[in-house]
């Protein structure tokens, strides 16, 4: 099969691989990939702000389709369409046994499209417990955003958000847009900060009818503060401080390797800010993404959809090989443009 692996010198390679089966392990699904999103986090990879490990097959926003299963799959038949949760944990760990699956202490190693195998293929071979079947009405287009939607879920959780709390979003991207889309639904008046006025003026139509329809945003005042505000970035902490209220919640979302910030512990304390580390999703997130997802248009998002061997033009879309955005979501589809005869 054909699939998108991390180079040596960094950048992706379309590479020929042998094709997964499921009789490696009882409990394996083999998918036909449909789409795979995206991601900042890849594109952080691309452009060296984060590790992934040479020789990998990267992408991590995968829908797919059951081609094979195990001898011992039990919940899933081949033709079923499911949504896959990359972030992998062993299940019995201390950790895991609590039902802190997203703190897993085997997680090291097991992140799919970052140190295993990963969705940017035409197949995939995963273990069952990772996936999770979609309902038929959902389309592909919207489907491919629920891992994302899970994440932003995580987040919010971890925010205690409340309806009618003010939230303040710090980057249009994909997962701040995805982020002001569900404060938006749960009742909060949303503000969305982003410098880049591509992203902004996509960000505003995507999230137009919405009510409270959220507000996009060139920078912010500190005399509008918010109960939350969310880091998508992930460099912000500073200025996240600044925007939230006296006894607000600050989440750090975006990932960042290199970010380092300067706080004044003496502000955090008076000011009764709580900052606040998510970490991953929990597996156990991704029944209630596909839930809200069938009530959300995250299939606005997607503004480009390319073929594997396309994943140049995907490349410069997303600003690994170009200096400017020039869309949100993109996709990659699990086939090549023009297939040709075996
Ligand atoms: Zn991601
Ligand atoms: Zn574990």
């Amino acid at each position: 099969m054909k699939a998108l692996v991390l180079g040596d010198a960094g950048g992706l390679e379309l590479r020929e691989r042998p094709m997964p089966s499921a009789r490696a392990a009882a409990d394996l699904v083999v998918l036909r990939i449909l789409q795979t999103g995206v991601c900042g986090t890849d594109r952080g990879v691309l452009v060296g702000k984060f590790h992934a490990e040479p020789g990998v097959i990267m992408g991590h926003e995968s829908i797919g389709v059951v081609h094979e299963v195990g001898s011992a799959v039990s919940g899933l038949r081949p033709g079923d369409r499911v949504v896959v949760n990359p972030t992998l944990y062993c299940g019995r760990c201390p950790n895991c046994v609590r039902g802190e699956l997203n703190f897993c202490q085997h997680k090291a190693g097991n992140e799919i499209g970052i140190d295993r195998d990963g969705g940017f293929a035409e197949y995939l071979a995963i273990e069952e417990r990772f996936l999770y079947r979609l309902p038929p009405e959902l389309p592909d287009d919207r489907a491919v955003l629920i891992e994302p939607l899970a994440c932003v879920l995580n987040n919010l959780d971890a925010a205690r958000l409340t309806p009618g709390s003010r939230v303040t979003v710090l980057g249009a991207g994909p997962i701040g847009i995805v982020a002001a889309m569900a404060a938006a639904h749960f009742g909060c008046p949303v503000t969305v900060l982003e410098r880049d006025e591509f992203r902004r003026s996509r960000a505003a139509e995507v999230l137009k009818g919405f009510s409270p329809e959220p507000e996009v945003l060139a920078t912010g005042t500190p005399t509008a503060r918010s109960e939350v505000v969310l880091d998508t970035v992930g460099s912000l902490l500073e200025q996240a401080c600044d925007l939230a209220a006296d006894l607000g919640t600050v989440v750090i979302m975006g990932f960042h390797a290199e970010a380092t910030v300067q706080l004044r512990p003496l502000h955090i304390l008076q000011r009764g800010l709580r900052i606040v580390g998510a970490g991953d999703y929990n597996s156990l997130i991704f029944p209630r993404a596909i839930e809200l997802a069938a009530r959300m248009p995250l299939e606005r998002l997607v503004t480009h959809r390319f073929a594997l061997d396309e994943y140049e033009q995907a490349l410069r879309c997303v600003g690994v090989t170009a200096t400017d955005y020039s869309a949100l979501k993109v996709t990659i589809e699990g086939r090549l443009s023009s297939p040709v005869d075996a």
